[in-house]
């Protein structure tokens, strides 16, 4: 198991839908999982992460649609001839079975030898550091460790795609950040396609080669981690990645402007849409001493400093009465701007992102 899955398999969702009476769980969802990627679906919760999760394992039919894993239809297939590993919401661990036992027991259900069953058993507890556990009671172990027993049961057949359902919401911070990295390191070292379902944008950040941002049962985009941060295609993933201001903008030609102001804009697009805003980031706006040829410049009023240790956050009244916010590094013994204090901020032209603001 110490080897790249070269059986890796893509994942071709087509317009699938799902719904429960009135409900679209799922609405007309297509993505394409490449061959050994990370994907993260990632959406609030009821947006149907889990919908698409139990299409993809076959626990759930949809009404509509098409799934294969490589070249094959899978939609009718039963989830237990899909060769998939998954973990649930819950653990769904037998508490009173030993490790063992619970990792043992997709295997046994194959009717696997016994001795196969105890060589695989102890290979996926060592991949996920829990060689010597086997003996132990799923009820005698602390919550990490049982979210790993969940892990190396999903594994524990070698499977060639594998499903995660928010594997990681029941555990601290500090845990959660450590599991991270070793999902993450289980990934590079397995390579088996993997679909992991987060509500948290940070957590999908860290991990995923790729997000689908889901919304109302619909991807509502799909890109690599930086791409979605650093260019949203609407305003909900925008807002539910980071934080922002939104200013509104106006469109003449090939000229925006926002409060009657033209804008100094990048080489990047404009979406061609109804109604745009420009999202700014408050790590990208910052601190000038005057209007300057190369930014954009608004002039604002602070109306609160936060300092916080490394960094300090900066709220401002722009004068068309838009609040916006900046956070800069702290750095030295420099002076942080004080409350109802005029001041310049500058925002570079490769720094402006205009969203479309039209779509939901
Ligand atoms: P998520 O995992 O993103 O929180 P789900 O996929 O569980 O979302 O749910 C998506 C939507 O479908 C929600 O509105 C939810 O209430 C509904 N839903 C999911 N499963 C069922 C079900 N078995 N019966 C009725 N409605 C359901
Ligand atoms: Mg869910």
């Amino acid at each position: 198991m110490n080897q790249p899955n070269t059986d890796a398999l893509p994942i071709t969702v087509r317009n699938v839908t799902k719904t429960y009476g009135p409900v679209y769980a799922l609405d007309d969802v297509s993505i394409d999982v490449e061959s050994g990627e990370f994907l993260t679906l990632l959406g609030p919760s009821g947006s149907g992460k889990t919908t698409l999760l139990m299409v993809l394992a076959g626990f759930t039919r949809p009404d509509c649609g098409s799934l294969k894993f490589g070249d094959t239809e899978v939609i009718r297939t039963p989830p237990h001839l899909r060769d998939l590993g998954m973990t649930f919401q819950s653990y769904a661990l037998f508490p009173h079975m030993t490790v063992e036992g619970n990792v043992g027991y997709p295997l046994k259900l194959r009717k696997r030898p016994k001795a196969e069953i105890a060589e695989r058993v102890a290979r996926a507890l060592d991949t996920v550091q829990l060689g010597g556990f086997g003996e132990r009671r799923i009820d005698q172990l602390s919550g990490g460790q049982r979210q790993r027993v969940a892990v190396a049961r999903a594994i524990v057949f070698e499977p060639r795609i594998l499903l995660m359902d928010e594997p990681l919401s029941a555990l601290d911070k500090k845990l959660r950040d450590q599991m991270q990295i070793e999902l993450r390191h289980l990934h590079e070292q397995l390579g088996m396609t993997t679909v992991y379902v987060t509500h948290d944008q940070r957590e999908a950040l860290t991990m995923s080669d790729r997000i689908a941002v889901v919304n109302h049962g619909r991807i509502m985009q799909l890109a690599t981690p930086r791409d979605l941060y650093e260019r949203p295609a609407n305003r909900f993933v925008a807002d539910f990645i980071g934080e922002s201001t939104f200013l509104d903008v106006t469109r003449s030609g090939d000229t925006l402007a926002w409060n009657g102001v033209p804008l100094k804009l990048g080489h990047h697009a404009v979406p061609d849409a109804p109604k745009l805003q420009l999202m700014i980031r408050p790590e990208r706006i910052v601190l000038r001493d005057g209007p300057s040829e190369g930014f954009n410049t608004f002039d604002a009023t602070a109306t609160d400093v936060v300092y916080q240790g490394d960094s300090y956050l900066l709220h401002a009244r722009l004068n068309d009465g838009s609040q916006i916010a900046l956070r800069g590094a702290m750095r030295g013994t420099a002076a942080l701007p004080e409350e109802g204090q005029a001041v310049t901020l500058g925002l570079a032209p490769e720094d402006t992102v205009v969203i479309d603001a039209s779509a939901e």
